[in-house]
């Protein structure tokens, strides 16, 4: 195997229930080389159509406890009643080879990573254009009860209170704007120079004929 020019980039993407996460960033994945999804682990029962391995790795509280003790976790958190984690040895054998790696997780995982791989780790956060919108976004959900439409726009308002931790904030709006403005991110980080130094250093010495 080659060794990477440089170590892969830890993509964290937070949001609100309602603010276009998931939509956004499988599209960001499939549009974009070197991106990987990670697969959380959760307890909470697979909803109809998810599949266990693909959108997370359902486990029962026990096992999710177990690999808390094992320190199988980059991040974990107790998220609307349910445990969510990031499993490590996956996340870190991608970044080794360079391959990117995008999480989906809640603000409080995000504060976990940034402090485990502070130079490794950029975050974005997406917000809906508004309350309106947003509120009309968690009713077109199903036909959910009041009680529970309530109770989704404070969980999402208490999401939210952070948006001020990320590096970047996009407003999901209209998808293919804030699609643009996420691989408008993506593509500028990747050129950071302080990915690059031993690979520039080599380039520069070549053109200055050094
Ligand atoms: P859902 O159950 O609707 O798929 O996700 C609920 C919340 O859990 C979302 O805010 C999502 O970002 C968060 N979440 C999903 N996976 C993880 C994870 O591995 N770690 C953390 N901290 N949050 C997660």
């Amino acid at each position: 195997m080659q060794t990477p020019s440089h170590a892969g980039i830890l993509w964290i993407i937070s949001a609100p229930s309602g603010a276009g996460k998931t939509t956004l960033s499988r599209a960001l994945i499939e549009q974009t080389p070197d991106l990987r999804h990670s697969v959380s682990y959760t307890t909470r029962p697979p909803r109809p159509g998810e599949r266990d391995g693909e959108h997370y790795h359902f486990v029962d509280t026990a096992t999710f406890e177990h690999m808390v003790e094992e320190g199988a976790f980059l991040e974990h958190a107790h998220v609307f009643g349910n445990h969510y984690g990031t499993g490590e040895d996956w996340v870190k054998r991608q970044l080794l080879i360079g391959t990117d790696v995008l999480l989906e997780i809640d603000w409080q995982g995000a504060r976990q990573v940034r402090e485990r791989l502070p130079k490794q780790t950029v975050s974005i956060f997406i917000l809906p254009p508004s309350a309106d919108v947003l509120e009309a976004r968690l009713r077109d959900r199903g036909q959910d009860s009041e009680e529970v439409i309530a109770l989704r726009t404070r969980e999402a308002q208490r999401e939210m209170m952070h948006y001020d931790e990320y590096d970047y904030v996009v407003v999901n709006d209209q998808l293919d704007v804030a699609l643009a403005q996420l691989r408008c991110i993506v593509n500028a980080e990747r050129l950071r120079l302080s990915r690059h130094t031993e690979e520039m250093r080599q380039r520069t010495r070549e053109l200055l004929r050094l």
